[in-house]
């Protein structure tokens, strides 16, 4: 009897929880705002400590200008602005989004949130270029509004990254969750670029104490070294699922971050001494590519038709919260 009581008693406590949810965690956007009003969001700035209190769109000027090249075409800075602000729109508390610190909606590290420059930084980044660089930014972002990207009636988490090396990829490959408008697509003229190809040469000693510093079981022998390292499969991308270290296995991903390499599409030489890591494209590889989109924004594409190609089945609203108000 006693036994009974305490399943009882644990499936009530689990549905309680499953309800608490619910309620404490904020799981649909709402868009309500005056027709027409400013929205401003709540910046932490990294570098002074201080809580900024920006329009919406004065930000992500300085987003932009942190994110991507300022010689890049006009609509591909455009894209890019719409998707800093979709992405910016996700963590706005007031719009009902999810914020990066309790004081504040988001914040200026690219590793947390969005790149973002200030006037200061970009005086320093642009020299004599500052005026000129400055007003195409400006004037890419305030020409979209306040447009954003909407599936399924709701802002969209805009991932992007600078070079995919040929194919974007399934968000699921990289981070959790299938998305559906997070879809693998080729994108190209990526070659063109810089940031398409790299090379990080490490030493064989460097090499095998990395891994067995972090690699759980490795027990990577320098010996045997060209034996013991072996991709064993790839996405459709190019990008490496798994590789073998020794006598452990480990995500391309993981592999990624451990030697700090631009990309998971990786080849592995070994010369001499020396272990030559070759990475194709730069960055993650979900959502917009950067690069991409300049080269569609060149053959003439308009931002929203380089978005609607990197977001499968996307709608770009314009001024979303002007005609939700
Ligand atoms: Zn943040």
């Amino acid at each position: 009897m006693k036994k009974k009581f305490i399943i009882v008693y644990a499936v009530v406590l689990f549905l309680s929880l499953v309800i608490l949810r619910g309620t404490f965690f904020k799981q649909s956007y709402e868009l309500v705002l005056e027709p027409d009003s400013l929205i401003y969001v709540r910046v932490f700035n990294e570098k002074t400590g201080k809580v900024m209190n920006m329009e919406l769109n004065d930000y992500i000027v300085g987003v932009v200008s942190g994110e991507m090249p300022a010689n890049y075409e006009m609509e591909a800075l455009k894209a890019q602005a719409v998707a800093a602000r979709t992405y910016a729109v996700r963590k706005i508390d007031s719009l009902g989004g999810n914020p990066c610190k309790p004081f504040a909606d988001l914040c200026t590290s690219s590793r947390s949130c969005q790149a973002w420059k200030s006037d200061e930084d970009l005086i320093k980044l642009w020299g004599d270029n500052y005026e000129t660089y400055y007003k195409k930014i400006r004037n890419a972002v305030f020409a979209t509004g306040y447009d954003i990207i909407l599936y399924d009636g709701e802002p969209i988490e805009a991932l992007y990254h600078s070079n995919s090396g040929g194919m974007t990829e399934d968000n699921e490959n990289v981070f959790s969750g299938d998305i559906p408008y997070l879809k693998s697509v080729i994108s190209v003229g990526e070659e063109k670029y810089n940031d398409y190809s790299a090379e990080k040469v490490v030493s064989a000693d460097e090499f095998v104490k990395t891994i067995n510093d972090n690699v759980q079981g490795a027990g990577m022998d320098k010996e045997k070294i060209r034996e013991s390292v072996k991709i064993v499969s790839r996405y459709d991308s190019g990008r490496v699922e798994l590789i073998k270290l020794a006598n452990a296995e480990i995500s391309g991903k993981q592999f990624r971050k451990l030697f700090d390499i631009r990309s998971a599409n990786f080849t592995i030489e070994f010369r001499n001494d020396e272990v030559v890591i070759s990475t194709i494209g730069f960055g993650h590889g979900v959502g917009m590519s950067q690069t991409g989109a300049n080269t569609m924004a060149k053959s003439g594409c308009d931002y929203k038709q380089i978005l609607e190609y990197y977001y499968s089945g996307v709608e770009i609203v314009d001024n979303a919260f002007a005609s939700n108000g």
